[in-house]
């Protein structure tokens, strides 16, 4: 077993993830077209404002399929002439004259001179005339030039996810060129050679990398672009170089050799490489060795910073190290702002008793559900209580706890069993 370090200092996690966001800023941006933007599985982030540069709707238009006319000509029950039919596309050639009508489509330019339209459902036509059931208000159903956006109107601010409402309005506004923050490059690999890929059967003392496949998916869930690297051996010269392979990208994930085995060379390594070691051990359960890195790479102009998260090689120890650290760096680094990078909290109620772990904070893989309160039913969902039920395999090196987790509980230190009832804070994985 090697000795610890003097710095080997042990992090609570939010100083952990305080220290990894420092060094995480956007990364520079890139013009995609609207066609990628709208096939890409994550929203990308904007890197530029979106300013309007032109009005819409251009012009007024009914917003119904009806009659363009003079409010003032309108008599309920008496007939005013048809003289026409303006359809989308297709403006009207003349004014409207006064006391007469347009038949009118919706999306179709109100003429000059009409300032109401009234829908066809309130009108009864036949032989070139057509009388109303009820009056027109002038501007009724009529859709203003440049009610929904004005020249230089700001629709949109940096660091803002370009989703669906976002790719409407940037090709409503004609523009097919959007500027976005980069995704980063993330490496993906796994150490030790107890590993064999995943189409390979495991022989004696064998067993299948499931990490860095584990590793990828969330990766790309979190906005990066995986590579994975083949497996490394436990030796530092295999190590040095497939790092140096590694270090082409601007995130890498290790997993394993980072704890005080005799063979976790991963942070020696590292540190040859010029690695600056940021911390290596977080306070909590599962996923106490971690190593967070920064190494820099190259010179002005074309420096580069790359960040090294080693995680540990404990399947649960990984996805949930990942979970809490590697992703809110990856969304940083595609440009969403510090606020938005965390998966949302709650408070839950443990539907199941939870022993806590003595010293460290235990992340609790669970399920969670929402139930209402029978004595409030009716009332909106803000009655509704999140019942959280711990997995069973709770151990770090039981991947089977991540099929089926919704929500990570936060189980502070403690000598006592938490009762049924108690409430606990929650990280909440997916939408309950
Ligand atoms: P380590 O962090 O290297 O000490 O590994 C801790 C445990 O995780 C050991 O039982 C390893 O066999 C296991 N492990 C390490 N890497 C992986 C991997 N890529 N996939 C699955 N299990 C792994
Ligand atoms: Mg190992």
């Amino acid at each position: 077993m090697k000795p610890l370090a003097a710095h080997d200092v042990l992090l609570s996690p939010e100083q952990a993830l305080a220290t990894i966001l420092l060094q995480a800023a956007p990364l520079g941006s890139e013009l995609v077209d609207l066609h990628e933007l709208t096939s890409s599985t994550v929203p990308r982030i904007l890197a530029a404002p979106l300013h309007a540069g032109r009005m819409l709707p251009p012009w007024d238009n009914s917003a119904m399929d009806g009659y363009a006319l003079r409010a003032a000509d309108v008599v309920v029950g008496l007939p005013l002439p048809v003289r026409g039919t303006v359809a989308a596309g297709h403006p009207a050639s003349q004014p409207l004259l006064p006391g007469t009508c347009l038949r009118i489509m919706t999306g179709a330019p109100v003429p000059e001179g009409a300032d109401a339209v009234i829908m066809r459902e309130e009108s009864e036509e036949a032989d070139g005339f057509v009388r109303f059931r009820s009056p027109a208000r002038p501007g009724q159903h009529i859709r203003r030039a440049g009610e929904d956006i004005r020249p230089g109107d700001l629709l949109l601010s940096p660091g803002t996810p370009v989703g669906p409402g976002e790719v409407g309005v940037f090709s409503a506004v004609g523009r097919t060129l959007i500027e976005v923050h980069r995704r980063p490059q993330v490496t993906v690999l796994s150490t030790g050679d107890e590993l064999v890929p995943a189409d390979v059967a495991p022989g004696p003392g064998q067993i299948t990398n499931s990490n860095s496949h584990a590793l990828a998916a969330q990766i790309r869930e979190a906005g990066g672009e995986p590579r994975l690297l083949p497996i490394v051996k436990d030796d530092p010269a295999a190590m040095r170089a497939a790092f140096a392979e590694a270090l082409m990208a601007d995130v890498v994930v290790s997993s394993g050799g980072v704890s005080v085995g005799q063979f976790d060379y991963v942070r020696d390594v590292l540190a040859e490489l010029g690695a600056v070691e940021q911390f290596s051990r977080v306070a909590m359960k599962p996923g106490k060795p971690l190593t967070f890195s920064y190494i820099n790479q190259g010179t002005e102009p074309r420096f580069r910073r790359v960040l090294w998260f080693g995680l540990p090689g404990n399947p649960a120890s990984s996805m949930v190290s990942f979970e809490l650290f590697v992703r809110p760096a990856l969304r940083r680094l595609c440009g969403l702002p510090e606020s938005a990078v965390q998966r949302p909290r709650a408070w839950v109620t443990l539907a199941q008793p939870i022993e806590p772990d003595r010293s460290r904070l235990h992340f609790t893989r669970a399920r969670v559900e929402r139930r209402s309160d029978p004595a409030l039913s009716g009332t909106p969902s803000t009655s509704d209580t999140l019942w959280a039920t711990p997995l069973a395999w709770q151990g770090s090196g039981m991947l089977r706890s991540m099929l089926g987790v919704q929500a990570l509980l936060h189980i502070p230190p403690g000598n006592s069993p938490l009762p049924v009832g108690a409430r606990v804070q929650a990280t909440l994985l997916s939408l309950i």
